[in-house]
């Protein structure tokens, strides 16, 4: 197509020397090049160039770099004259001689060649590109008709402003895929990377269906410029449309234009020569967000993709992923060849199925429903429809749903429900499954004989992990509603609402998500964050994600909650996570304020379409993480329990534990005393050796130690221990605390764990001596404490790969300062009233 002859890097043979005129391909591989040094301008010395060699080697900004040849392909360059022998000679360790470049022929040839560029001009059918076509090339130079396939190219050359711009008129087409001989044609066009830029024709009476098509060339990721065409018609409509600030999510220029009148088409020939220059960082490659299933779905075809370095040289490897995932075939034909191609068509075909499963709906649909989100999201942000009427299909749900004055106290309200029914509708099975591990706990233990093993099972195991298995309800209903909020399409449109509120922190509407994942667990949070392309947003929601209360806290409030909060459960319940959504939104600030000082990008909030749950969708969505509730419990918790009863349980029989219980056969055996003096005695002795044991074991003198830390929140020592062994799992407080008391000999051995909370008291001499540990104040602390103090070692190495360790430690110090003082705080300005 390209008349011209196009020398790429790849012909240069050893020994030569070039010029470099351009970079083309995909937006990816041309970054990683120019971050190579291949840059327009530079002078290239082939050090090593064999005919069947892969990769070859070069001398580029005095390094050494060795390229494949498909990467070599997408580099254009003049050749220093064939006569070559006059030219110095070539160091091939080191300098390359600069003043090669001075011979006045060959820098004409680069200006020239450096200064010619091709644009494909795609759009809709009669969006107006020929007429684009006609004005900005008429007016200058010669039009010329090429044959395409089965469709014409177009192409026309005419000079602007120093430079050559050869136009390629496409046939018409609503999207990119191989329906049509038009879409094929522009398909085949646009993937031979033969031209530099697209110009991309929108009719701007019709918005919604001509923005389809920008979202599939957004993928293809290559440098784009937008001509917003008939915007004398949406003018006439009465219609606003910020299309600047479109444009600034989009990531790219939008000229408004009215091609009929060549009105516009200068300033867009301006903003092409920009963009191929590259100046002014006038674009900004975006992902189109397809939602959380769609994408997970993409990510593992993607790195499979990604193994396979000259395809990925040729296409995005994110834009093959989904048109693999969509099952497109032509893309199958491509993959099939490569090493692993079998593999990866597999695992499409396992994605795809699975996605239409959920869904009952075809990929393709999917995929265009979350398409059409991205463009509904984008224009309910920018674009205003006239009075004078136009049928912008606006959502009747959507009016009320995300209504200025009604949609936020909607939300609340959907958050109230989700954390009221989580608390009363889960308390039923709660309850019964907690009789369970009493009963069982009894059993086991009469069934046992007394000694180590027996203590094991029935204090540290079935203590530990019962305690905090009982919550499995809760969580179930938790994930219930968070999967239906995301099915239902709310969940975009609560994101869409806050985006504006964000805005405020200097976070994101698109971190929303994340956050309410985060009510889930903090991990898949952290990694969903990756929707979030700027760096510094990614931070600032990853840092901040851990003070969205993970369902693993929930078993600590739900137990504290229903102990020492008679009314309004629920309400108490919600004002801890909009307690942590505060800390964690003002936290936002201040590191915008702080540490990420930067301007944050513009992103699109998709709405994608409302949908009826299909059962099946929200039930696998419930199963995943219930599953990983259950495993932790097999893991992480049960490890926990075991080692902290350990912990608990030595050193046994000391010195003056023997003492207490030779003490206590003595007592027994002194015919003296009544029945009722010796049973006395003999409890008091018991209870004296117990707190004896409790303070002189490992944990005990643990706790002891660090108790005067947490005194000013409130907190006694098993409160202490308790706080340190949540590092491994917040449940794992629970269970400590489980364990703790029912090792405890004052306790009755069958009470539930509420019960025995509710019975402990500070011992002698200590300033609150004889008064319950536990009141609403000191229960409300310690779940602000559990709530703000640092994340579990899950959620910190997931911080860890996603941030490092600067970031890790930034969290250890700054979760458990603020914890202490505001739990501190509430005990003692709440100790007031
Ligand atoms: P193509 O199919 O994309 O090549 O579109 P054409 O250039 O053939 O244009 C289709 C129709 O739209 C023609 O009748 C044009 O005169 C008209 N048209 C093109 N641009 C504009 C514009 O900016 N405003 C108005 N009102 N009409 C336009
Ligand atoms: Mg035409």
């Amino acid at each position: 197509m390209n008349s011209e002859s196009r020398i790429t890097l790849n012909s240069i043979p050893s020994g030569g020397k070039c010029v470099i005129i351009r970079i083309s391909g995909h937006g990816g591989l041309r970054h990683r090049l120019m971050e190579m040094g291949f840059v327009k301008g530079e002078t290239v010395t082939v050090v090593k160039n064999s005919p069947l060699q892969d990769p070859v080697e070069y001398i580029v900004m005095d390094s050494h770099v060795s390229l494949r040849r498909s990467e070599a392909d997408k580099i254009e360059v003049l050749p220093f004259s064939e006569h070559s022998s006059d030219h110095p000679q070539t160091d091939y360790n080191g300098t390359i001689e600069e003043e090669a470049v001075t011979d006045p022929e060959l820098s004409a040839r680069i200006q020239e060649k450096s200064h010619t560029f091709t644009v494909a001009l795609v759009g809709n059918p009669n969006c107006g590109k020929t007429s684009f076509f006609n004005h900005a090339t008429g007016l200058h130079e010669r039009v010329g008709n090429y044959a395409g396939v089965t469709v014409d190219v177009k192409f026309g050359t005419f000079y602007y402003k120093g430079y050559t711009i050869r136009l390629a008129d496409l046939p018409g087409t609503y999207s990119v895929n191989e329906y049509s001989p038009e879409e094929l044609c522009v398909r085949e066009f646009l993937t031979k990377n033969d031209y530099d830029l697209i110009l991309n024709i929108v009719d701007s009476s019709n918005l919604e269906r001509n923005l389809f098509l920008t979202t599939q060339l957004i993928d293809l990721n290559v440098p784009m410029v937008m001509a917003l065409n008939m915007y004398d018609e949406l003018q006439a409509k009465g219609d606003t449309f910020d299309y600047k600030s479109l444009g600034k999510m989009l990531g790219l220029p939008i000229i408004p234009t009215t091609a009929s009148k060549g009105k516009g088409i200068p300033e867009v020939l301006q903003a092409l020569i920009d963009v191929f220059e590259d100046h002014k960082n006038l674009t900004r490659h975006i992902h189109i967000n397809y939602g959380t299933d769609l994408e997970d779905a993409i990510a593992p075809i993607k790195t499979k993709i990604a193994e396979n370095k000259d395809i990925i040289n040729i296409y995005p490897a994110r834009y093959i992923a989904i048109n693999t995932l969509e099952g497109n075939k032509h893309t199958l034909e491509d993959i099939e060849t490569l090493p692993n191609g079998k593999e990866i068509i597999a695992e499409a075909k396992t994605r795809r199925d699975a996605l239409e499963r959920a869904y009952n709906e075809k990929i393709d649909a999917q995929l265009s429903n979350a398409r059409y989100g991205f463009i509904r999201g984008a224009l309910k942000e920018t674009y205003q429809p006239g009075s004078n009427g136009h049928k912008w299909k606006a959502y009747v749900v959507d009016n009320i749903l995300t209504n200025k004055w009604l949609g936020i106290p909607i939300l609340l309200f959907f958050l109230w429900l989700m954390f009221e029914t989580t608390f009363i509708l889960g308390a039923y099975p709660q309850e019964w499954l907690d009789m369970f591990v009493s009963w069982l706990g009894r059993v086991v233990g009469n069934a046992m004989p007394d000694g180590i093993f027996r203590d094991l099972i029935v204090d540290g195991i079935i203590g530990g992990v019962g305690a905090v298995i009982s919550f499995l309800p809760n969580i179930i209903i938790l994930f219930l509603f968070i999967s239906l909020m995301e099915d239902t399409g709310y969940m975009a449109r609560a994101a869409f609402m806050v985006d504006r509120i964000f805005h405020k922190f200097g976070l994101h509407g698109r971190s929303f998500i994340p956050y309410v994942m985060g009510f889930g667990c903090a991990v898949p949070a952290i990694m969903a964050t990756r929707t979030l392309e700027n760096k510094k947003d990614r931070l600032v929601t990853i840092l901040t994600i851990p003070f969205m209360s993970c369902s693993a806290r929930l078993p600590v409030y739900l137990i504290l909650v229903s102990a020492f909060f008679t009314k309004h459960q629920g309400l108490v319940l919600m004002s801890i996570y909009l307690f942590g959504i505060l800390i964690g939104v003002l936290s936002a600030l201040v590191l915008n304020k702080t540490a990420f000082r930067s301007v944050s990008e513009e992103f699109v909030m998709e709405l994608p379409p409302y949908r009826v749950p299909t059962a099946r969708n929200v039930f696998m969505h419930m199963w995943d993480k219930s599953a990983q509730y259950l495993k932790k419990m097999g893991t992480v918790i049960l490890a926990a329990s075991i080692i902290i009863w350990a912990l608990e349980y030595f050193p046994r029989n000391t010195k003056q534990e023997q003492q207490f219980a030779q003490q206590i056969e003595q007592v027994k055996a002194d015919k003296s005393l009544t029945q009722a003096q010796q049973t006395a005695a003999v409890d008091s002795l018991t209870m004296l050796s117990g707190a004896y044991h409790s303070g002189n074991c490992y944990i005990g003198k643990f706790g002891h130690a660090i108790e005067p830390v947490v005194r000013p929140c409130g907190f006694d020592w098993h409160i202490a221990v308790s706080l340190c062994t949540g590092l491994a799992a917040k449940e794992v407080v629970v269970s400590t605390l489980g364990v703790l008391y029912q090792a405890d000999p004052d306790t009755d051995d069958g009470a539930s764990l509420e019960e025995k909370m509710k019975e402990q008291r500070w011992p002698e001499g200590s300033v609150r001596a004889g008064q319950p540990i536990y009141t609403p104040l000191v229960a409300y602390a310690l779940m602000v404490f559990v709530l703000l103090s640092v994340p579990c070692i899950a959620t910190l190495a997931a911080i860890r790969r996603e941030a490092g360790w600067k970031w890790v430690f930034f969290t250890l110090c700054y979760t458990l300062t603020l914890a202490w003082v505001c739990s501190a705080l509430i005990y003692q300005i709440g100790g007031l009233f």
